[in-house]
């Protein structure tokens, strides 16, 4: 995904306040940010925001939180948000290295990570998001015995989390090696998703509870 850096990011971001939060004010009391408190789930890295956008679509009785750090992308978030008109999605400008301290213990019923960032080397494995600093992260604002849901379309960043999570102790609900073979009904196909897939490549997908 090529973005370019937009002079008027933080402009634009800071016009839509009531959608994306960029000065952390929800920090602890993300349940305000929403117009109705219901379930909360939660995307980190949204890319463009299909994925988030069309679930938040189809499940309106849930909030939907999306975390993204770059803001030149989180823009196209913001107004695929304003133009469906929806009320239960709200972003943060934010790294997930944060999530944390952003977001109170026992706050969030459910976790996507889609085609996350895969660092492929070795010194670099701490930055992947399904390495156990970033799982101990996510058990301390789900609440218990909730999930993370996993895609990617790269087999080493696949096979590094299944051990991963594996080794935190995480109980796997769902492990599919070709979810396109036969796609669920349900599957939201994400950018990077229809992107890859049209590649020919294999998309791994996995549900693990803690
Ligand atoms: N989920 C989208 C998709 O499947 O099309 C985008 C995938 S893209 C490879 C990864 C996204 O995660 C980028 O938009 C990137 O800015 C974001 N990202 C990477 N590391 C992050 C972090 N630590 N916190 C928040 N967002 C992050």
């Amino acid at each position: 995904m090529r973005i370019r850096n937009k002079p008027w990011a933080m402009d634009y971001l800071e016009e839509h306040s009531h959608i994306v939060d960029i000065t952390n004010a929800y920090e602890k009391n993300i349940h305000d940010f929403f117009e109705e408190e219901q379930p909360l789930h939660i995307e980190i890295g949204t890319g463009m925001g299909t994925f988030i956008t069309e679930l938040a679509k189809r499940n309106p009785d849930i909030n939907y939180l999306g975390i993204e750090l770059d803001k030149n992308i989180i823009i196209r978030v913001v107004e695929k948000i304003v133009e469906m008109d929806l009320k239960n999605v709200r972003l943060v400008l934010l790294d997930a290295n944060f999530i944390s301290d952003y977001i109170l213990p026992d706050t969030a019923s459910k976790i996507y990570l889609n085609f996350s960032d895969p660092w492929p080397k070795t010194r670099h494995a701490k930055r992947r998001l399904t390495h156990q600093t970033f799982l101990s992260r996510y058990e301390s604002i789900l609440k218990p015995g909730c999930a993370i849901q996993f895609k990617t379309d790269n087999r080493g960043l696949f096979e590094y989390s299944l051990q991963s999570l594996n080794a935190y102790g995480m109980k796997f609900e769902e492990i599919i090696l070709d979810l396109h073979e036969e796609e669920p009904e349900d599957n939201i196909r994400t950018e990077y998703e229809e992107k890859f897939s049209g590649n020919g490549s294999k998309i791994f997908f996995l549900k693990a509870s803690f």
